[in-house]
């Protein structure tokens, strides 16, 4: 078998797989927070483009990907799918284990596929700017290659404290021309609010939304861009899975686990959704005991920021409220999860599991020793799971196919490796 399995050009899927029409029950829709009602698409169209919106309830089962959108995947898609030979070897495993690496993306992660089509459709719309937020800069850095490549406009509130912190994914963002500015700013209202009463104020993820939300109501030119959780943001991830899916048949297996981080859960369902109503997988999304979403949030409905600007969501939360420690994860510190992700959990289709830092750091380190990429603390929790799987396969004698979603490279991110190393991590 090859260690790696490439598509070529023309195999990259033309259509993502919409899961809408596939839930085991329909979605409860979003809320508008003014009435309780069902949100009017109407009432969105201030912040998206037509075009997203209609995605996000359409109950087609596949979408076309437009061409546009395909020709700058080419700049890295189809990703390879890799058979980690050496980390088998390393565990003794009989399993076979698979990676899918979305680190080739110039950005350095899974974002990017999502970026790049909600760019394409609000130029399309006539929109000449998009605002979103940022808190390490993995969506940031996405949205900013993005909005370059069809030459539109693109500010980034980013969290003052990251903003300080990591500042290499703010220069990433400004070779890409985006403007990024530290939240809270002067340049909001809701930034100006929180400055006059704490003009020192560290930020967060929640008030970087506010800021950029605003901006977007306020200027007819301009809308809002989320990286994660929301239905048409998981559709646009699908062609990982769908591209994985043509390369385990050319290896010429099945799946029988597969395993993805989750933060507001794009990669994973962007991996696992195509496979969905395939029998006899197992689906296992992993997240961070610090951050325990889905294995002991509660199912109802919530804001989706902070602030509590957006619509509501049926989804398992931690409550809006919540702010997990700071761990080096970043990308999966969110009190939420997608709407479809928790319905999913719900009914038992996918199953939960937390894992512990200090695990995901090790297991990072045994990836990087062995198969040589250096993995982005998110998708370590993927690896940490893969390799527990594996271990299980190896006590049980048994020859199990794991496939797991490698989301991004950790090249940013070599300060908190270095913590690890030096034992203060905990
Ligand atoms: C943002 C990010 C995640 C978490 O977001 P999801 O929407 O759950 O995929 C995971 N891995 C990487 C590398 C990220 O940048």
């Amino acid at each position: 078998m090859e260690k790696k399995i490439m598509l070529d050009e023309n195999e990259m899927p033309d259509r993502w797989y919409n899961i809408l029409p596939d839930l085991p029950e329909p979605l409860p829709p979003p809320l508008d927070p003014e009435t309780n009602e069902p949100m009017k698409p109407e009432k969105l169209e201030a912040i998206f483009p037509k075009e997203l919106i209609r995605q996000e309830m359409s109950e087609e089962r596949y979408i076309p990907i437009p061409k546009e959108v395909r020709d700058i995947y080419l700049l890295w898609r189809p990703t390879p799918l890799i058979r980690a030979t050496r980390l088998e070897e390393y565990l003794k495993t009989p399993a076979k284990i698979f990676y899918k690496y979305e680190g080739t993306s110039p950005p350095g992660s899974h974002k990017p596929n999502t970026a790049v089509a909600q760019a394409y459709y609000n130029a399309k719309e006539g929109i000449e700017r998009l605002t979103t937020e940022t808190g390490a800069g993995q969506w940031g850095s996405a949205l900013a290659f993005a909005t370059r490549l069809f030459d539109m406009e693109c500010r980034v509130y980013m969290v003052r404290t990251s903003y300080h912190q990591k500042p290499y994914r703010r220069v990433l963002m400004e070779l890409w021309n985006a403007e990024v500015i530290p939240s809270p700013s002067n340049l909001t209202e809701s930034g100006r609010r929180i400055l006059e009463k704490d003009p020192d104020s560290p930020g967060s993820l929640g008030i970087a939304i506010s800021e950029a939300v605003e901006d977007a109501v306020k200027n007819d030119n301009t809308n809002y861009s989320l990286g994660s959780v929301l239905n048409h943001v998981l559709l646009h991830q699908t062609v990982i899975g769908l591209e994985a899916e043509k390369q385990l048949e050319i290896a010429g297996v099945e799946p029988d686990i597969m395993i993805g981080c989750v933060g507001g859960g794009s990669n994973f369902a962007g991996l696992v959704y195509p496979f969905i109503r395939k029998d006899g997988v197992e689906f296992i999304a992993v997240e961070p005991e610090s951050c325990p979403t889905l294995t002991k949030g509660e199912y109802r409905y919530d804001f989706g920021d902070t602030a509590g600007l957006t619509p509501l969501l049926k989804m398992y939360t931690l409550g809006k409220d919540f702010v997990p420690p700071p761990i080096h994860a970043g990308g999966l510190r969110y009190h939420g999860d997608a709407p479809t992700l928790s319905l999913l959990v719900k009914h038992g289709i996918v199953k939960a599991r937390a894992v512990a830092q200090l695990d995901t750091f090790r297991a990072g380190k045994i990836f990087a020793e062995t198969e040589g990429i250096v993995p982005a603390p998110e998708s370590t929790h993927a690896i940490k799971v893969a390799i527990d799987e594996a271990l299980k396969a190896k006590e049980k004698g048994e020859e199990k196919v794991i496939v797991f979603n490698l989301s991004g490279h950790g090249h940013f991110d070599l300060k908190a490796y270095q913590d690890f190393m030096e034992g203060k991590l905990s």
